[in-house]
């Protein structure tokens, strides 16, 4: 039986995971994504191939990790993904396994500030403490990790991003590999030059006011 249960969520979600692969962001069934519509989350599946997954392999499940519809098990990562909803107010998840944030993981503790970039997590990015995957312990390290940002490396493993909508958590998965790569790329040749943490900060507050400015307000009807 189909179900109709955040239907367009679903399909989005499906979409972001396909999308993941293609940009070489995950290898096979790794990585994760999700979104939430009020108290519900539409997750992927533990272990099933991008390319095969329907829309109705998608999980639905409750902020407690119930599953409310669907009929295979959601990913081993949803501890990770609800912390991300209860503490940290996201209204999307993505989960890569990217390889040059992995590459930098094993190197620094903070993603080196390359690029004012960064801003749009709201800083520099943390690198989390590795711990087994899908444990607890994980989702409470990339939480910590995670404080005043949305995003966070995990040691030995990937990367979280999140932001109001699928769209932005996924731009910011790109976002933050693509800075990782740039670092990698520099530090291969040479010393790299970084930004401070003061020029990264005038960056965020800048952001805060970036973007098509809301329409001016209809002038009052003349005669
Ligand atoms: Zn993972």
């Amino acid at each position: 039986m189909v179900s109709l249960l955040l239907r367009e969520t679903r399909e989005d979600v499906l979409a972001c995971a396909r999308r993941m692969v293609r940009d070489g962001l995950v290898v096979g069934t790794s990585g994760n994504v999700s979104a939430r519509v009020g108290g519900l989350v539409a997750v992927t599946p533990s272990g099933v191939d991008y390319e095969t997954l329907t829309v109705d392999d998608v999980c639905v499940v409750d902020l407690d990790g119930t599953v409310v519809d669907g009929v295979l098990r959601p990913t081993s990562e949803l501890p990770l993904h609800l912390v991300c909803y209860r503490r940290h107010g996201a209204g999307a998840v993505v989960h890569t396994h990217s390889t040059a944030a992995v590459a930098v993981s094993l190197l620094c503790d903070e993603v080196p500030l390359v690029h004012y970039q960064t801003a749009m997590f709201g800083g520099g990015v943390a690198v989390a403490p590795y711990a087994p995957f899908g444990s607890p312990e994980l989702a409470e390290n990339v939480s910590a990790a995670l404080a005043a940002r949305t995003a966070a490396v995990m040691r030995h493993h990937g990367t979280v991003c999140l932001a109001p909508t699928l769209g932005k958590a996924y731009d910011g998965a790109r976002q933050l590999e693509w800075m990782c790569d740039v670092w990698l790329r520099a530090r291969a040749v040479g010393s790299p030059s970084l930004l401070t943490t003061g020029q990264v900060d005038e960056v965020v507050g800048r952001m805060a006011g970036y973007g098509q400015p809301a329409p001016a307000p209809t002038p009052p009807a003349t005669r």
